[in-house]
């Protein structure tokens, strides 16, 4: 089952803090969205206040066009995964995965046959008459997921899944949970602060900062063309180049750069170009000296410096012949560059 899910001007205030303010946020059924941002931001908060387990202070949930807004947790079509899986530890994992389905007063074999689909769709046949504390923590995970999956809500909460799992398996997990997503069709609302797992498996990313939507897109678009300067450098690592918007460019201490903008020519600009795109083999835009590398195993990175520019950061295929005190030419992929307002010093 999945629905869409509105949320129209929703604000929470503890005491005289407001930590939602007016967020506003259309999802389609069936989408991945994860909600994204900084410790404090207020992820949890808004997800709380879609599943029912908190009030607003003002605004509107609706679900499936329904508003919700007044109703309990219990009556709501969602249900929630916690980090800390929340598992019965005296109960089965077959008995933990159908509780949902009992206390809506469904009959054991219908809840038993339930239960095992369910296992089957996470990976975990044949561990029904196991308890939770014969699991390993990923396969806890699989049932927390199993379990709320199991009443077929229209929409699921999926509160930091994966943030007690090591690295590895936080990596395979994101990618059974897209999968399982795709597969059963239902909304899901995962919140997390790792835009890598933001990217990984959202279909949109929903980035938030101080109670507010900063951004919000699919994870190609808040990379690639970032609407703000904190979207920019919370997706990952950015430099940026001062300047001024020119007709067709940007006038930079480097000359002009030709490079698609929105501003109004004369308004103070910041050029932005990622560490990948900066050395791309495209004609040259200036020169730099490498200060240091370091090895990433993927990449390695290393430090430049510009005359009348703030240090850059570029990353290069491993194996690059670059060393300290090296001259390179600056020639980054100008289509990958994006240019955002620069606030008045
Ligand atoms: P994290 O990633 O650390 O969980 P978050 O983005 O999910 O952060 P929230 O848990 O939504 O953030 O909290 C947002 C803000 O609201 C924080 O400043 C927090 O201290 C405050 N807050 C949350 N719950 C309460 C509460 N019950 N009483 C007072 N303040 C609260």
């Amino acid at each position: 089952m999945t629905a869409p899910v509105e949320i129209e001007a929703i604000t929470r205030r503890f005491g005289r803090v407001t930590v939602l303010d007016a967020v506003s946020l259309e999802l389609e059924a069936g989408e991945f969205a994860v909600l994204l941002g900084p410790s404090g931001c207020g992820k949890t908060t808004l997800l709380n206040i879609i599943g029912g387990f908190l009030d607003a202070s003002a605004g509107t949930v609706r679900i499936g066009g329904n508003d919700v807004t007044q109703l309990p947790a219990a009556q709501r079509p969602t249900t929630t995964v916690f980090q800390d899986y929340a598992l019965f530890p005296h109960m089965t994992i077959a008995q933990n995965v159908a509780f949902g389905l009992r206390m809506r007063g469904e009959r054991r074999r219908a809840r038993l046959a339930r239960a095992a689909e369910m296992l089957e769709l996470v990976g975990l046949p044949g561990m029904a008459r196991r308890r939770p504390h014969e699991l390993s923590g990923g396969q806890r995970q699989r049932v927390a997921l199993a379990r709320a999956l199991a009443v077929r809500p229209e929409v699921l909460l999926l509160d930091e899944p994966l943030g007690a799992l090591d690295l590895k398996l936080r990596r395979a997990m994101q990618d059974e949970l897209k999968t399982i997503q795709r597969e059963v069709g239902t909304t899901f609302i995962h919140v997390t602060h790792d835009q890598e797992e933001a990217m990984a498996i959202a279909d949109r990313v929903v980035l938030m900062n101080a109670g507010r939507i900063e951004d919000q897109g699919s994870p190609e678009r808040v990379y690639l063309r970032p609407q703000t300067a904190f979207s920019a450098a919370f997706m990952g690592e950015i430099n940026t180049i001062p300047g001024t918007a020119e007709d067709g460019g940007v006038a930079t201490p480097l000359g002009h750069i030709t490079v698609a903008h929105h501003l109004a020519v004369g308004q103070k600009a910041m050029l932005c170009v990622r560490p990948e795109h900066l050395l791309r083999q495209r004609p040259a835009i200036g020169q730099a000296t490498v200060q240091d590398g370091a090895f990433f195993g993927t990449h390695t990175r290393v430090h430049l410096s510009v005359e009348g520019l703030p240090d850059l950061i570029a990353h290069l295929p491993v194996g690059a012949e670059i060393k300290p005190g090296d001259a390179v030419p600056l020639t980054p992929d100008t289509d990958a560059m994006f240019v955002l307002p620069r606030d008045p010093q």
